[in-house]
């Protein structure tokens, strides 16, 4: 059998650490026919649009994607790519497991923790002001008169919006995915004690959705002190789920836990749809240099073997991955971030070391 899948090079390092991936996901023997499409401000060049409609569409033919990272404009230009794609093919569930892998440079051992992070609202609805437009003044007066606060003349506003079903949806993903994983306990983060009808609103419902499984352990915390918990100590929490931009903040936090952006991936999930990308982005600097590493973009393409159905593989390559840490003589820059000269290879030497890992 031959699967089709989207792949998305990205930009900045997406293609450098897509090309490991596909060639490792190719040695395990599983054939792939990858259809390659573009996103991003290629895609602009090519198309004219950053998200252009051969994307989406193939995308939603293949309903599988392997996606390298894409470049956002920060304060201005276009707005994000991946948010976009999120929110056109209801991917409402990103999913980052953050595992320590014996070798890799943490401070920590035995971290398990998943971050499932909503997808679709919260502060990146993409609803917002610019200061001094005429619908943002519009709006200063109506939030003057409907709540008699006011808001200053000269700012700029984004709004933060959480609802009750995508709240739901996202916590009944988090348990069912607990259930799935044998995992015991969810915990959601928040910060309802100041932002009572959006958090206070996604809080009440993760309290009402903990009740229909009485055999995981649910608690809920405040998000900045999650953040403190978690860098003192990582391993009791196990399934976190979180808004948008908390799932986003902490899933990167997470990933410094467990040895950094080098070894954490991701996925985006919808109903019936699946992207796959790593949780770093498209670190612009290290562009063509053959020195990133690919290892998250691998893991991703790990938890797409496993959304295929092909589970021996998927745990050949995890394993292989986790081999080529442990021996620590075939990894890249960051796995060694505090030794002097320390002897590291580039990107695509990591991909040679894992998929003679995998043939061995
Ligand atoms: P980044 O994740 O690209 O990089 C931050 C730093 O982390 C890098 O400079 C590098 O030191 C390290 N790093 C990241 N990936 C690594 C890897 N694979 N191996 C080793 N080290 C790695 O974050 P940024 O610099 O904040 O963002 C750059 C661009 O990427 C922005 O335009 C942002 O919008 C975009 N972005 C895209 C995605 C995505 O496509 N899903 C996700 C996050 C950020």
């Amino acid at each position: 059998m031959t699967y089709n899948i989207t792949l998305i090079p990205g930009d900045g390092i997406g293609p450098e650490v897509t090309e490991a991936a596909k060639r490792v996901l190719e040695a395990t023997g599983i054939a792939f026919n990858w259809e390659v499409v573009y996103a991003g401000a290629d895609a602009q060049e090519r198309f004219g649009a950053v998200l252009p409609d051969s994307t989406l569409a193939s995308i939603r033919k293949n309903k599988v994607a392997l996606k390298g990272p894409v470049t956002t404009p920060v304060g201005s230009g276009f707005r994000s790519v991946n948010v976009a794609l999120r929110k056109e093919l209801d991917l409402y569930a990103c999913l980052r497991p953050c595992k320590t892998y014996p070798g890799a440079p943490s401070m920590f051992k035995n971290v398990d923790i998943v971050v499932v992070r909503e997808n679709t609202e919260d502060l990146y609805s993409g609803i917002e002001f610019e200061k001094g437009t005429p619908e943002t003044l519009k709006l200063r007066r109506l939030i003057a008169k409907a709540t008699g606060n006011k808001v200053n003349t000269d700012s700029g506003i984004s709004l933060k919006v959480i609802s009750e079903t995508a709240s739901r949806r996202i916590v009944k993903f988090a348990f069912d995915y607990a259930q799935a994983h044998h995992r015991k306990k969810v915990t959601a983060g928040h910060k309802a004690n100041i932002l009572k009808f959006s958090d206070g609103l996604f809080l009440a419902t993760a309290r009402e959705v903990a009740k229909d499984y009485p055999d995981i352990e649910f608690n809920d915390i405040i998000v900045d002190n999650l953040c403190m918990q978690l860098v003192r100590r990582p391993q009791p929490f196990d399934v976190l789920v979180l808004p948008n931009l908390y799932g986003d903040i902490v899933s990167d936090l997470c990933a410094g836990l467990v040895g950094g952006l080098g070894v954490t991936p991701g996925a985006n999930l919808g109903d019936d749809i699946a992207v796959f990308e790593p949780t770093h982005g498209s670190a612009p600097k290290y562009t063509g240099k053959n020195k990133i590493n690919p290892m998250a973009m691998i893991l991703s393409g790990v938890m797409m073997l496993r959304h295929l159905g092909e589970t021996k593989a998927a745990e050949q390559v995890e394993n292989a991955v986790a081999g080529v840490i442990a021996e620590g003589k075939n990894v890249t820059y960051d796995m060694k971030p505090n030794i002097p000269d320390a002897q590291v290879v580039g990107t695509s030497q990591v991909a040679e070391a894992i998929i003679k890992k995998l043939r061995s």
